[in-house]
């Protein structure tokens, strides 16, 4: 396929996380090949926020200037009641870069996802598309990404294949687990917004009964992007056509001024069904790794998807280069390492996403609970951000509890005994 004969890693999936997984591992002096299956690299959809502990990242890898420069540093997270319309609580994104030293970012998907483009090529990532992954094999030296054209082998292959990944095949025989919740995106010029009751610096969530309502500017406040999620009746009922826009109208006709008049600026042309899966407690088999939404795919309430793939990329790149010798990389003492810290801490964001959606849709008693919980919370109190935002953690040893009073421990119990590898 591509010009570098050998690779010491295969990257199946061109993605965020694919493309972060090469630019962090070439880094460290790997020749890395990248397969991805559509005939361009690129990325569909709208915006993306990404959270002090991926800037810290982006930042090492000397592309946060240049993100920065095509994203917006939004001045709030506010949260508000989507039928009440006030505010109900909010995260002051200048103190939030003062504690966690990294910013707060929102960015148009195809904005990072070009970053990490140009970072590859300049880095020297052998870049392959139009190539379709079926399998995977273990070589006696690495192993293997099977396709129609052949296989591509390596030391390891790196799979970030998605949501419908096939290498995660090799670990479970999970499904995607279908939320019956649906999104609409719209990104549009922030002209076509700006006669509307709008926060143009802020990331905006409007909180209702079984929908919720996202909006937060681009590119420099030139455009701005809204996110339309709802629980489909249609789905719940096991009607195969699901998310239709007759059910987006629905679905918010109960909600404010403030989110009714933004919805007929939603894309109406395509829409996203949410999907995640249940967590893994491994990602690695022999030297295939997944990364990614193959391995942890989240519901993106706490929106760490794409966040996670880049931790998953740096971590993985830091034990590598950990147990590099003139000998080469120990690779298997790598992807345990790996392996023992990731999963512990994707299955927490995994989880609490689940947990943070349904308190997003509470209706009745239950919502004027949450109103009043939420509103009583001091704004400045960062118990439930500090296991996110703080450093990626290296080992499990590293990793913070996720909030004091509830320490799930960072390697015990239900996931088992800490796993080897240091
Ligand atoms: P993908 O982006 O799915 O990439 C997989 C790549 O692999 C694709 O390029 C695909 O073509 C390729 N591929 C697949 N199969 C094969 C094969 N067999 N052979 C070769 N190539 C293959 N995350 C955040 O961090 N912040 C947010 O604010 C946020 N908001 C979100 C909002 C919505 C509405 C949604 C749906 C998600 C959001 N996410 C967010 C999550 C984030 O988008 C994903 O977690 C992230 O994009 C996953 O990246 P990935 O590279 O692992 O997978």
């Amino acid at each position: 396929a591509g010009q570098v004969r050998d690779a010491d890693v295969v990257v199946v999936g061109g993605g965020i996380g694919g493309l972060a997984n090469a630019l962090a591992l070439t880094l460290k002096g790997l020749r890395v090949r990248v397969l991805e299956r559509a005939h361009r690299f690129g990325e569909v959809g709208a915006g993306l926020q990404i959270a002090p502990n991926c800037t810290r990242i982006l930042h090492r890898w000397g592309l946060l200037e240049e993100v920065t420069s095509l994203g917006v540093r939004p001045e709030a997270i506010v949260m508000r009641d989507a039928l009440g319309g006030d505010v109900l609580t909010r995260l002051d994104l200048r103190d939030v870069e003062r504690r966690y030293g990294f910013p707060y970012l929102v960015i148009h998907r195809s904005d990072l996802h070009g970053a990490l483009l140009r970072a590859c090529r300049r880095a020297g990532v052998d870049l392959v598309d139009d190539v379709t992954v079926t399998g995977y094999e273990q070589t006696g030296e690495g192993a293997a990404a099977i396709h129609a054209g052949g296989r591509e082998a390596g030391a390891v292959v790196v799979a970030a294949d998605g949501l419908h990944s096939v290498a995660r095949r090799l670990l479970s025989d999970d499904e995607p687990v279908s939320s019956a919740y649906v999104a609409y995106r719209g990104a549009v010029p922030f002209a076509q917004v700006a006669h509307l009751d709008v926060q143009p610096k802020d990331v905006v969530v409007h909180v209702g009964p079984r929908c919720h309502f996202v909006q937060y500017p681009l590119r420099h406040g030139e455009m701005f992007n809204q996110v339309a999620v709802f629980e489909s009746p249609k789905a719940l009922a096991g009607e195969a056509d699901w998310g239709t826009p007759d059910e987006l109208d629905a679905a918010f006709a109960a909600t404010g001024e403030r989110v009714r008049a933004a919805l007929p600026l939603m894309w109406r042309d395509r829409w996203w069904r949410m999907f995640d899966r249940e967590p893994i407690d491994t990602w690695v088999r022999g030297r295939v790794a997944l990364t990614g939404d193959a391995a942890h795919p989240p519901l993106q309430y706490l929106a760490q998807g794409a966040v996670m793939a880049v931790e998953d990329a740096y971590v993985l790149a830091e034990h590598v280069a950990r147990r590099t010798s003139a000998a080469g990389v120990d690779w298997d003492a790598a992807l345990a390492a790996y392996d023992a810290v990731r999963p512990v801490h994707c299955r927490r964001v995994q989880t609490t996403a689940r947990a943070w959606g349904r308190l997003w849709h509470h209706d009745g008693e239950e919502r004027e609970w949450r109103d009043a919980v939420l509103r009583g919370r001091d704004v400045y109190d960062y118990t439930y951000v500090d296991w996110l935002f703080g450093p990626t953690a290296l080992t499990p040893e590293e990793l913070p509890p996720m909030f004091p009073g509830y320490d799930d421990g960072p390697a015990q119990s239900h996931y088992g005994a800490p796993k080897q590898g240091f």
